[in-house]
């Protein structure tokens, strides 16, 4: 910890990666616990894809209404706190994350890239026109849901997040893999290191000479590549990181 804490100390930037088991601590189900109740008898590749959505969008759309009743639910834990915190502790810092949820900006991070999109923007599907998230309908039950339809353009209205066979946002990825070369430390937090190609960044910033930081109950992927492994949950970790760099600043 006290590594760690150094590490943060002498960085002047600083990017955090975040993945589904930050969230999950906070209550929310990854993609794959996702599939419960009514959902338990569809694959994930039947509900995000694009070919899926276009097949049934009432059931796609109805499966993410659901998704973000969850995630409007989850309180976020200690450790989003703490990165809120953090960022006001180092001179530059950025959160690239996986997670769909949007809690990092809900806590009050300024920086956050959203590799995997997020599930309270909206799109056409034809064109990817915008579509005000205000005006996108919020079923109460686990249920179908028929999404609206574009003003511009009459086709269905989606979740702007990534599905399967999708490109990354390539401005935003671009983005994030700039800053894990020019960061000098880089914490990597809750992410299992598989899924590709965020699971290159740590490497990338190693590579380049930054410090990296891993936050994890259990070893992962990442772990090969982290100089310092802190193992334990975000919620606890995260705290206990902001606390040893803020006491090493005053004495
Ligand atoms: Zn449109």
């Amino acid at each position: 910890m006290r590594a760690a804490a150094r590490a943060l100390r002498g960085a002047r930037r600083v990017l955090v990666a975040t993945g589904a088991g930050m969230s999950r601590e906070s209550g929310i189900p990854t993609f794959r616990d996702a599939l419960t109740g009514l959902w338990a008898r569809y694959d994930p590749e039947e509900l995000a894809t694009e070919a899926a959505f276009r097949r049934n969008p009432a059931r796609v759309f109805g499966w993410y209404a659901w998704r973000r009743r969850l995630v409007r639910a989850a309180e976020p834990h200690p450790g989003y706190h703490a990165l809120v915190a953090l960022e006001r502790l180092v001179p530059e810092l950025v959160i690239v994350t996986q997670n769909v949820d949007g809690l990092h900006r809900r806590v009050g991070s300024r920086r956050v890239l959203e590799l995997h999109g997020s599930l309270e923007r909206f799109s056409c599907v034809d064109a990817r026109h915008p579509f005000p998230a205000d005006a996108v309908p919020e079923p109460a039950a686990d249920a179908a849901c028929e999404p609206p339809r574009c003003p511009r353009c009459g086709s269905a209205v989606r979740p702007d997040v990534v599905w399967f066979g999708e490109m990354l946002p390539e401005r935003v990825t671009a983005e994030a893999w700039d800053l894990a070369a020019a960061c000098q430390a880089m914490l990597v937090v809750g992410t299992s290191g598989l899924v590709q190609p965020a699971a290159q960044l740590p490497y990338i910033a190693r590579d380049t000479g930054a410090t990296v930081i891993e936050v994890n109950p259990d070893p992962t992927e990442v772990s090969a590549a982290a100089h310092i492994v802190c193992s334990g949950p975000a919620g606890a970790m995260l705290p206990a990181l902001v606390a040893a760099l803020t006491e090493g600043e005053s004495t």
